[in-house]
Formats: structure tokens, C-alpha cells, sequence
């Protein structure tokens, strides 16, 4: 299945993302984990690149397209995947259109996660997640004893808050998606593209439900 997975920061994809891409047996492509991973390693690319990934801006899209580009190139993508991040603008979503067409493929479906913003708000300040690289683990505040910072997967005393999930980064966030994302949602409904919107309201579970009944798959 080939799908984009589309929602404002918080809504779920990644979450939702990385069970349904186990579950599918297909890569999930992260561009936020992409320009994450090239933040950190300091190398020119992401050096150029903190400073919007920090402010909560968009990268621009020319890098953001060759860091896609990249990763789609991967043969274990042809087979299938699932997209969180990416596309998020309208050149972004003709750079993945151009893409499908050089080898011949179409997306499946493009599923929007929705939630309102003071729900998005609450759950991204209180977002913390496991700086030890093969755990990963995303948890809340809500979840963890108060004043802890161990993580609950791990064990590791290795909980942090994302750097760009402070609160007016989150705000800001919030309105590059309405003001630069949500247009890609009207360029997939022009192209006559299948789409889904379901409710992110709820347990990752219960969402996960909504997000198998809309694709007709298993839950
Ligand atoms: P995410 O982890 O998907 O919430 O992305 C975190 C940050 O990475 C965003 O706030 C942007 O700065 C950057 N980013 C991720 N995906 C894209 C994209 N498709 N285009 C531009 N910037 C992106």
C-alpha cells in the first residue's frame, strides 16, 4: 500500500504511522526523522537546516526533496510505504507526483488525522522522548511520575522534550501547517486522489481502529 499519512504536528502520524507501516510490512518515511538525523549529525546539510527545523519552519523544499529522494530510492520503498511529513507543501506533493510517474506508481490513499488545536497544543508540551538512539520511545507527561525522566521502554534515565516542542514553537507550528500544509490536502482532492479524514481523538488504539477501517485492513 502506498499512502500519505497527512494531520498537523500532534495529530498522530507518527504514531499511527510507525504501527500501521509494521503491520503493512513497509518502510515508513519520516521527513521530520530525515532532517532530525541530519540536525544531528552536524554534518553542512543540517547545519543549514537547524535553524527552520528549531523555529519550527518549513525546510525548504529543494531539501527536502532530495532527502525523499534519497530514501524513495531505496528499492524496499517500491513495494509500498508510509508517508508522515511528507508532502507538506504543494511543490512537495508535485515533487512526489513526478516521482510516482519516473517508476510507474500511483498513491492508494492520503488519510488525514484531525484534532483540534488545544488538544495538538497539550499534547506536544507535554510530548518527552528517549535520546538513547535505538529506543526512540515518545511518551507523556501525563503517563510518567511526576519529576521523572526515565523512560518507560527503555528504563534509561534518557527522557527529554523535543527542542522544537515548546510551547511558541508549537504555536507557530500549528500555523505553518494551516497556512503552508493544508493546501497540499486541496491539491490531492483536485488530482481526484482517494482520501480519508478520521477523528485523532482518542487512544493511539482507538484511532488505530478508524485509521484500519478507512484503509479496509486489518486492525
Ligand atoms: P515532524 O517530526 O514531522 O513534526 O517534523 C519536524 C520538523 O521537521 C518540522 O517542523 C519542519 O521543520 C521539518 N520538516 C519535516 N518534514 C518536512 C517537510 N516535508 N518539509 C519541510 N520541513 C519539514
Amino acid at each position: 500500500m502506498r499512502l500519505v499519512l497527512m494531520g498537523a504536528p500532534g495529530a498522530g502520524k507518527g504514531t499511527q504511522g510507525e504501527v500501521l507501516a509494521r503491520r503493512l510490512g513497509v518502510p515508513r518515511l519520516s521527513t521530520g526523522d530525515m532532517i532530525r538525523e541530519a540536525v544531528s549529525s552536524g554534518s553542512d546539510l543540517g547545519r543549514r537546516i537547524a535553524g527552520y527545523y528549531e523555529a519550527g519552519d518549513l525546510v525548504p523544499d529543494d531539501v527536502v526533496l532530495g532527502l525523499f529522494g534519497e530514501a524513495f530510492s531505496d528499492p524496499a520503498s517500491q513495494a509500498g510505504f508510509v508517508l508522515d511529513g511528507f508532502p507538506r507543501t504543494p511543490a512537495q506533493a508535485e515533487g512526489l507526483d513526478g516521482l510516482l510517474q519516473s517508476v510507474g506508481l500511483e498513491l492508494d490513499i492520503v488519510v488525514t488525522i484531525d484534532a483540534p488545536d488545544d488538544e495538538l497544543v497539550r499534547r506536544l508540551s507535554g510530548r518527552r522522548v528517549c535520546s538513547e538512539k535505538e529506543c526512540g520511545a515518545v511518551t507523556h507527561l501525563n503517563m510518567l511520575p511526576p519529576g521523572s525522566g526515565r523512560c518507560p521502554a527503555c528504563g534509561r534515565d534518557s527522557l527529554s522534550q523535543r527542542s522544537d516542542d515548546g510551547e511558541e514553537i508549537v504555536r507557530n507550528r500549528l500555523l505553518v501547517y494551516r497556512e503552508q500544509t493544508r493546501p497540499v490536502w486541496d491539491y490531492f482532492l483536485r488530482a481526484g486522489a482517494r482520501t480519508a479524514s478520521i477523528d485523532g481523538i482518542g487512544s493511539p488504539e482507538e484511532v488505530g481502529r478508524r485509521l484500519a477501517d478507512a484503509l479496509g485492513v486489518a486492525a
